[in-house]
């Protein structure tokens, strides 16, 4: 039996490597779990049929030793990365019979390292919510709680992990989606650097934040799968050449800064207040400085999100319009196939965003929505780069509280956008950022603590996360 609760990518690449047990045992394994849990949780959208195969590909690569450490891991996809040949629908009922015609760049990596896909993983749709419950096929539940939300918006990921039903998950940040469910699921997620993973083959939602984001159980996990997909894309216009792929920190962190102003306002656990200070405590003993840093701007990152995210969102979903891609409805004429096809193949928060986002980018608001938040967000940026001079990482929780219920913040868009009150700055930048557990509540339910880094330090967060990991 293999033990899929503590396994790790570097443990399973040793076993593999020593025939302990092949890629089809281990997979198998990963099938068999899915098969006993995944009725409950729901992560996966779809399991694909030719795992089994793909093992067998993999196993030749140990065979004729050019196995690389994803060699045989098995591993999920949020359904907003693209695989040639599969269906990919964005959580959407707009997508639902979309079948790709090529891979992502991130997924032709993964093929060539023999990585295993198992298959697609739920997620709010096109990745905008902080629960999974915005999804046209269901909710996915969080694995430590069956009546709790998994976090979202790539839930489905983190749930697959945090369930032993996969070994590595990627999901996709626009503004904490793969941090806040790694929060809410006790995991490790990084959100690389804007610019650090292709883009090329990832379903939009708002192109000048979002990022391919891994998630794992431990950093080290992170880490191998970072380095692995971190490389320059010709296919992505965003994507940053290999030499100007430069750490803007200082090597070695010493000192780590605590946006005091930010941690204050209303609505944030006191249980995760106070884990967040043990935290900072342990962090102390282990000889970091920790200090306390003034960045007052930050308060305005989820309002300026919330301009330019939509502003974003209503550009990208235009492409949606019954003819091109999936869903269609039956109209009298070109227009009625439109506005039919969108209004029953969108859900409610898709087109509230679409609604939201041309509104401030018509032309008597332009300037009093999208160009304020344009330049709220570059203050913001300068703020942190002005921190970096200070300090050599900021700490935060990653969410304001632990996996609420399902069900609750439905009616109030409001509180469930608040969940991301922590995550939107990095987003905004650009910057790298690494959720990790730092315990649980009396009730069994993982808090988190992040930390930020300058562009292109994520070195710096793997080596503080991985100290952090043995100091819990
Ligand atoms: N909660 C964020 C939102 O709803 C998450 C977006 C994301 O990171 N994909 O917009």
């Amino acid at each position: 039996m293999i033990d899929l609760t503590t396994l790790t990518i570097e443990t399973a690449h040793k076993e593999l490597t020593n025939g302990t047990y092949t890629v089809r045992e281990l997979v198998q394994a990963y099938l068999d779990e899915i098969k006993k849990r995944d009725g409950d949780v729901h992560a996966y959208l779809e399991v694909y049929d030719d795992v089994l195969k793909e093992a067998d590909r993999a196993q030749a690569m140990f065979t004729d030793k050019t196995a690389t450490l994803l060699t045989g891991i098995p591993c999920a996809l949020k359904d907003n990365i693209l695989v040639e040949g599969k269906h990919a629908s964005a959580g959407s009922k707009i997508l639902e019979k979309y079948t790709s015609v090529y891979d992502a760049t991130v997924i032709k990596a993964l093929k060539k390292a023999g990585a295993i896909i198992l298959g697609r993983t739920n997620m709010d749709e096109f990745a905008m919510g902080s629960s999974t419950q915005t999804s046209a096929y269901g909710v996915t539940r969080n694995p430590y709680d069956l009546s709790r939300v998994p976090g979202g918006s790539s839930g489905g990921s983190a749930a697959a992990l945090a369930g032993n039903m996969a070994l590595m998950t990627l999901g996709t940040e626009t503004c904490g989606s793969v941090r806040q469910p790694a929060s809410f699921c006790g995991l490790v997620g990084l959100k690389p650097t804007y610019g650090a993973l292709s883009r090329h083959g990832i379903i939009a939602m708002g192109n000048s934040l979002d990022q391919v984001s891994p998630f794992g159980k431990k950093v080290s996990d992170v880490e191998i799968v970072h380095t692995m997909l971190a490389h320059y894309d010709p296919e992505d216009a965003t994507s940053v050449p290999e030499n100007l792929r430069v750490p803007q920190g200082r090597p070695g962190v010493k000192k780590i800064g605590v946006p005091r102003s930010f941690l204050t306002g209303e609505g944030i656990d006191p249980r995760t207040l106070q884990n967040f200070e043990q935290s900072l405590e342990k962090l102390k003993n282990a000889g970091y400085a920790i200090v306390d840093i003034d960045v007052p701007i930050l308060k305005y990152s989820l309002a300026a999100y919330y301009v330019i995210m939509p502003a974003e969102v209503s550009t990208n979903l235009s492409r949606f319009d019954g003819i091109r891609y999936g869903f269609s409805a039956e109209g009298k004429n070109l227009m009625e196939v439109y506005t039919k096809s969108r209004g029953q193949g969108f859900g409610k928060e898709a087109r509230r965003r679409i609604l939201l986002g041309t509104y401030v980018l018509s032309h008597g608001y332009y300037d009093a929505y999208y160009m304020k938040a344009l330049e709220v967000r570059e203050q913001i940026s300068r703020a942190l780069r002005d921190a970096f001079k200070e300090v050599d990482l900021i700490a935060t929780p990653t969410t304001p509280s632990p996996a609420f219920k399902i069900g609750e913040k439905m009616d109030d868009p409001v509180a469930m956008y608040l969940c991301d009150v922590f995550a939107a700055p990095a987003n905004l930048a650009g910057i790298p950022a690494l959720a990790l557990p730092s315990g649980m509540t009396e009730d069994g339910l993982p808090l988190s603590i992040q930390f930020m880094a300058p562009h292109f330090s994520e070195q710096a967060l793997f080596e503080v996360g991985k100290k952090f990991e043995t100091i819990r």
